[in-house]
This record gives C-alpha cells, structure tokens and sequence, in this order.
C-alpha cells in the first residue's frame, strides 16, 4: 500500500526531546523555541516570529492584530482550509469569499478588487500547494485601499515570490508545522510580524495578555496584564523536535522536490490525452513540493480514479469543500457562485509526496492514472 501521507523524522527529534526533559525550561520560549526563531528570521529576512502551537493559532493571531471592528471585511480565498476564516469570523469580522482563478487555487487581485468595500480591512492569500500568488499585485491594491495583507503561508515554507520568501511580504503571515506539512512538530505553527507595528503588540498577545517577553530580556523589571491574548507559545518539547526538522530543511526539501519533478515529468506530457490540469509555476514563483496536485475533468472522474488507485495500493486525497458551501457558512453566503473553487472542490486530487516515498513509487502513481485516463 501507497500511502498518503508519512510523517518525516530525522532521527534526532528524541535526542533533543531528552534535552528538554533534563533542561529547566519544558515550557516554552526556552532556547529551542529561540533557535528555531533565529533560524527564521535568518534566513528568510522575516521581521520577527513567534512560534505558535499550530497553523490556527497563528492566523488567530494574526486577525486579532488586525484590530478589526465587528462587521469590517475580510477578503480570503473559498478554496482553503477553515481556520483562514474561523480567525477571522472569531474576531466578529465578515469573511467575504473569494474565488479561485482558473490556472491555480491561489485568489489574483482581479478577483479581490471587486469585492473591495469601505468596510474591507484585510485581504487574507493562500499560497496554495506552496506557489506564489501575485504578490506585486496583491500589495499595490492593499496599498491603494489602505488594507492589511495576511499570507496564510501554511504550505509555503521555504517558497518565494520573486526571490523574496513567502510569508516576508504581507503584513503579517502564519505558517504550519502540522504533521501534513514539509517540516512538522505534529501540531505546530508560526505568527511572522513583518510590520514594525505590531511587533510589541505580538508579543504580548503571545504571552496571555502580559509583557513577559519583555521581562524575560531585561527590558521591564515587572510584567503584568497589558492587553488581550492567549496562550499560543508552544513548549519546548515541539520546538525541540521542530528543530530537528529544521537542521535537515534543504534534504527535505530536495528529496520533496525530487519527487514532484518525477509526477511532473510522467505527467505533463499527457495532458491532452488525460484532459487533467496540472499545477502551474508561474514565472515569479518557486515550486517548495508542497504538493503534487492533478484537477480532473469532473466530480465523477475523481471519484472513479481515486478508487482505481485505491484498488491499487495507492490512497490519494481529494482537498478543501470550498468554504462558502460548507455546512457551516452555505446559508449565510450571499455571493455571486464561485466557480473555480467548486472544481476544485470536486475535481482536484492529491498524490502521495513524503520524504520516503520512492521514485519507483511515484512512477507506479503515475503510470496508475495514466493507465486509467486511457480507459475513460
Ligand atoms: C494546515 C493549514 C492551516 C492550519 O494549520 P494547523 O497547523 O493545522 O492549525 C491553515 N491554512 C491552511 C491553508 C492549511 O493548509
């Protein structure tokens, strides 16, 4: 059996977990937690990060930093995962759903601008599968509107937009380290502040309302409550075993990378044949192997395939209900139809991609559905 999903472990997480038990601080902030901090900052130029205990945390984090007023707007894909709008819907905001374009799952800022209003506030972006959206786009008409860009970069480690990483553009980005993506603590995440404004204001957030952080480097020789907040700082225990992670990015990534190149390659010389469409790397995007996607060309071509796969050892996924079709939001949606985050929802499939997925097992995935869009 093909698997999905395998988490990756580089061996050195447990080394670094018995760090930790034998260490003083278990709880969080402690030096794991500031290494991997570092790490970011270093090498991707983001302004300051604050490791959180999951992808969620982080965009919560991010929507409160907004500072919005109960009924402003909030522009974000329909096509993602339902913590883009839970920060934000519990923040007393208006979500206002966005279709995809037709290339990609990712929104372009043809498709926000109509839904711009005096109330909007925030535009939140996907980088889905870890490819760019249009950034140069994306922050002219936030410029123009004076609003806020949120990357919700939680596929997009380690990705850019011409030459600059993703998460360092918006105002303010959330990664995850969710056992599902490229590098993972099980349950993990990341706040990034690029704007120099809400630097102090994270921090207290970060720290249950208080200015701990602040105490901690000297700077206040008391803490005390100063603000909202929660408590979204992770132990020590998930930062240790992040670093692991981190200290093996690059084989990650090139082994990732690898992998995908091995779909692309048995698969975009037959897309005619096959009617599939593949993912698109615009010019100004780098591919991080987030993920190898496949859009078929219906609902019922979807199913079939994915339980001829199935019935081959291979287990594959389809993605996101677009939002606004949701359970949760259907009645309340009130937008003109999304088409293109509805193929999505019903056509789009993932392949296995993890570090221990072989080439010869990628092949046979391939050649699977290559097998099977000869016979349909
Ligand atoms: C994984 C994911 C999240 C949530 O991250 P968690 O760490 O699971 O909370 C948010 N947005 C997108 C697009 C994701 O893929």
């Amino acid at each position: 059996m093909i698997v999905f999903n395998k988490p990756y472990c580089s061996g050195r997480e447990l080394k670094y977990i018995e760090e930790v038990s034998h260490s003083m601080t278990m709880s969080g902030n402690g030096d794991f937690t500031k290494k991997c901090h570092a790490f970011f900052e270093q090498k991707y130029g983001f302004r300051k990060c604050l490791l959180t205990t999951s992808g969620t945390d982080a965009l919560e984090m991010c929507a409160m930093l907004c500072d919005l007023q109960p009924g402003d707007e909030v522009i974000i894909p329909s096509y993602t995962f339902v913590s883009t709008a839970l920060a934000f819907l519990r923040e007393k905001a208006n979500v206002v759903f966005a279709d995809s374009s037709a290339e990609s799952p990712n929104i372009t800022a043809e498709i926000i601008e109509p839904l711009i209003t005096p109330r909007t506030k925030v535009i939140a972006v996907v980088h889905y599968a870890g490819i760019a959206c249009d950034m140069d786009a994306i922050m002219a008409l936030a410029d123009k509107h004076n609003l806020l860009v949120v990357e919700d970069a939680a596929h997009a480690i380690d990705s850019c937009y011409k030459g600059r990483p993703l998460g360092s553009i918006g105002h303010l980005a959330a990664f995850s380290f969710h056992e599902t993506k490229n590098i993972s603590c099980g349950e993990g995440g990341m706040l990034v502040v690029n704007d120099e404004r809400f630097v102090r204001r994270s921090e207290i957030i970060w720290e249950k309302g208080t200015n701990r952080a602040e105490f901690y480097r000297g700077m206040v020789n008391k803490y005390g409550w100063c603000d909202l907040g929660s408590s979204f700082l992770p132990s020590e225990f998930n930062a240790a075993f992040l670093w692991a992670q981190l200290e093996q990015l690059d084989d990650i990534q090139n082994k990732r990378k690898h992998i995908w190149e091995i779909y692309d390659h048995a698969l975009r010389g037959h897309v005619d044949e096959t009617k599939m469409q593949l993912p698109v790397l615009p010019d100004y995007a780098t591919n991080n192997a987030h993920m190898y996607y496949i859009v078929c060309q219906s609902l019922d071509y979807r199913t079939r395939l994915m339980q001829y796969l199935k019935d081959n050892g291979v287990q594959s996924t389809f993605h996101y209900i677009p939002l606004h079709s949701s359970k949760y939001y259907a009645e309340h949606f009130k937008g003109a139809p999304l088409v293109n985050a509805d193929r999505y929802g019903d056509c789009l499939v993932r392949l296995p991609l993890y570090y221990e997925l072989t080439g010869d097992e990628a092949r046979k995935v391939a050649q699977l559905i290559l097998e099977f869009a000869q016979n349909n």
